[in-house]
Formats: C-alpha cells, sequence, structure tokens
C-alpha cells in the first residue's frame, strides 16, 4: 500500500466517515452548501454499492450559538451538555434533510463510551449498525453528550469513530477535518512535513502530535486522532486523516491524495479488537524483565512477574500492562482485584493460595483476556 491507498480507503466496502466541528459549523451556523457537497458524495459512494456510516460531530458548536454559551460551549461540562442537547436536534435534521434530497434515509444512533466498553451494549449497538445498513439507511452517529459524565465520555469523536468502525466491521476510517494530516513537527513550523503514510503508531509518531484541537471548536487534536489510529490499525482497518475544508472533500482527495494514511498493522479476532480499544482503564499492573519476555513469547501474566500494582480495582477490571521502565505492553482484564494482586504480588503459585486463603486461579491476566500494543 501507498498514500495512493487513501483512494483504495475511500473504496472501502464500508466506510466511516467522521465529519469534524469545523467543517460543519462556522460562526454557529451550519455550512449548508459544503453539507450538501458532502452528502451529495456520500450518495454516489452509496450508489456504487458501498456502505457509509457518519459520525457527525458539531452537536456542541451548534447548540452553544443557540443558547448563547461562552466559549463555543465548552467552558465546562454542564455547558457543554446543555449545549450538545440543543445542537444534536439541529443536527439530526441538517442530515436528514440533505440525505433525503438524494432518496437516502438518515438514522440518528447516540452512543456513550460505556456503551461500547461493555461487550453485550457493544454486540447490541454493532447489531443495530449492521441492521441499519442493510436496510439501506446511513447511520449518523454521534456521542451521547448530554448525559455522558466527564468521567465517561469519549470527549472526541475521533476515538468514537474508530470504535464505530470496529463495531460495524467496516474496513475504512476516513477523518475529515480542517488539517492536512499529521506533520513531522508543529504545523506552525514552516520546516515541518506532512507525514503521508504510517506503519504503526509509535511514540516516535505520538511524540510529532500536540492535544489542541486546530479549530479551537471540536476537542479532537492530533492526539485524538493517533489514538483512533492505534485503535483501528489493531482492528484490522485502515484509517486516513484529510482535510475536509473545501466543498466535495472526498473528490478533491481523490484528486489531490494529501492526508494521511494509517495501516492496519493485525487483524485481531473480534473480541480481542475489542479489548485492544477499549478506553476506560482502572488500573495498572508493572512487571518484571522476565514476565515481559514470557508475555511476548505468549504466555498470560503470573503473579510471580508483577512487581508494582497502581490503583483500586474489581476482579473483570481493565488494566494497563507496563514493563520495569514504564513502557506499555498492552491492556487485559484482571483476575483479581487490586487488593489480591498487592498480597500476591511477586508470589509463585505454591506460595499464593497461604496469604488468599483460596485456591489462586491459574494467571493474573490470562492470555485469551489480554492484547499486546
Ligand atoms: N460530540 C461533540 C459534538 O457533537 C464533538 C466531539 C468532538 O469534537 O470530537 O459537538
Amino acid at each position: 500500500m501507498t498514500i495512493a491507498s487513501l483512494n483504495d480507503l475511500i473504496c472501502a466496502p464500508r466506510l466511516v466517515l467522521k465529519v469534524g466541528s469545523a467543517l460543519l459549523v462556522k460562526d454557529g451556523e451550519p455550512r449548508a452548501e459544503w453539507i450538501a457537497s458532502l452528502v451529495a458524495e456520500i450518495a454516489e459512494l452509496r450508489a456504487n454499492g458501498q456502505q457509509v456510516i457518519v459520525v457527525s460531530s458539531g452537536a456542541i458548536a451548534l447548540g452553544a450559538a443557540r443558547l448563547g454559551l461562552k466559549k463555543g460551549g465548552r467552558a465546562n461540562l454542564a455547558d457543554a451538555q446543555a449545549a450538545a442537547s440543543v445542537g444534536q436536534v439541529a443536527l439530526a435534521q441538517l442530515w436528514a434533510e440533505a440525505l433525503v434530497q438524494h432518496g437516502l434515509t438518515a438514522a440518528q444512533m447516540l452512543v456513550t463510551l460505556d456503551d461500547l466498553e461493555d461487550r453485550r451494549r457493544y454486540l447490541n449497538a454493532a447489531a443495530t449498525l449492521e441492521r441499519l445498513l442493510e436496510a439501506g439507511a446511513v447511520p449518523v452517529v454521534n456521542e451521547n453528550d448530554s448525559v455522558a459524565t466527564a468521567e465517561i465520555r469519549f470527549g472526541d469523536n475521533d476515538r468514537l469513530a474508530a470504535r464505530v468502525a470496529q463495531a460495524a466491521q467496516a474496513e475504512g476510517v476516513l477523518l475529515l477535518s480542517d488539517v492536512d494530516g499529521l506533520y513531522d513537527g508543529s504545523p506552525d513550523n514552516p520546516d515541518a512535513k506532512l507525514v503521508p503514510l504510517v506503519e504503526g503508531v509509535t511514540p516516535e509518531v505520538i511524540a510529532m502530535a500536540s492535544d489542541a484541537s486546530s479549530s479551537g471548536m471540536g476537542s479532537g487534536g492530533m492526539k485524538a486522532k493517533l489514538q483512533a489510529a492505534r485503535i483501528a490499525e489493531r482492528a484490522g482497518i485502515a484509517l486516513g486523516i484529510v482535510n475536509g475544508k473545501t466543498e466535495a472533500p472526498i473528490v478533491r482527495l481523490r484528486e489531490s491524495g494529501t492526508g494521511t494514511l494509517f495501516l492496519p498493522q493485525r487483524k485481531d479476532n473480534a473480541r480481542k479488537a475489542w479489548l485492544g480499544g477499549r478506553q476506560a482503564l482502572e488500573g495498572v499492573l508493572t512487571v518484571d524483565a522476565g514476565c515481559v519476555a514470557a508475555l511476548e513469547g505468549g504466555a498470560s501474566l503470573l503473579a510471580a512477574g508483577l512487581t508494582e500494582v497502581e490503583g483500586e480495582f474489581d476482579r473483570g477490571a481493565l488494566v494497563s500492562l507496563h514493563g520495569p521502565k514504564g513502557e506499555r505492553l498492552g491492556q487485559g482484564l484482571v483476575e483479581y482485584s487490586a487488593a489480591e494482586c498487592r498480597a500476591i504480588l511477586g508470589l509463585r503459585e505454591g506460595e499464593q493460595e497461604a496469604k488468599l486463603g483460596y485456591a489462586p486461579r491459574a494467571a493474573v491476566v490470562h492470555r485469551d483476556h489480554m492484547v499486546s500494543g
């Protein structure tokens, strides 16, 4: 695959198209002509037999203007939630009216982080998406901002788009943004160059990105886009970041081929891809060098290799796994509570029962419930 594959990405049989706030809204009003131009392109993709899921931001920006809230409705969580609930009505109407011009039916889906973290709710959301696509609708997804609290929000639609792509088993995600893609330095630096192709979101790649959203309107920023790229790459999904500012952004992308493409790095099975894309970490387990080598060989994480336990969590929690230098190894579902983990820290199998008061489990994190990266 080369950068020309951005075109292959557009041709993905099932494509998630994420549209940022700065593209949809200007001075509190919808950019109606731009939206019409994009929807005409979606209709064309559909006519070519592709299925498209839209992940649309813009609710907070639209609602803030209608309520006269400062800082685009992002001054605090209560403002953002009020703005989102007003703006979401307008946003849904906008998509529905634009799509119906082409004989297409919009389907609104509002999801919270928890909906996709919990396996049953995730499968339920996946089934709804599948049914909607089968029935010919265009799902328009956004975060349910008006109810999600700070702790359980995605907060950005970039990661939401990657998670939705996973749930829908899409082949590609296209993040339409107001930047050209990932630069190898600050975009203000004239020497910074656009990175056309990324094969693996490594720490070096992450170091290129900043947190802030360039428009100040969305909450995305390049860091969130890279997190989205990580979720996608391990689920076997290609992800592109492109500038969508001009009208008919997909035609422009086909012509210019400008953007950053993140190639899929592996294809975890569906359950592991879901686990690897989970976001709500509840603790950190640090292990010694011997354990790192064992994990790399595909072993389960055993208490003998455990050197530190951070956080308070129950059995079944999602924890991050770190090596001796704090380097991240992956994440998994822990078989013990934090207190139990601390009790058996560094102990071999024969030494654990006396501490626990019952027969130990086979592992602290079983390899079937663990993903690397
Ligand atoms: N869900 C937010 C909205 O509709 C946008 C989140 C983001 O900026 O990515 O306004």
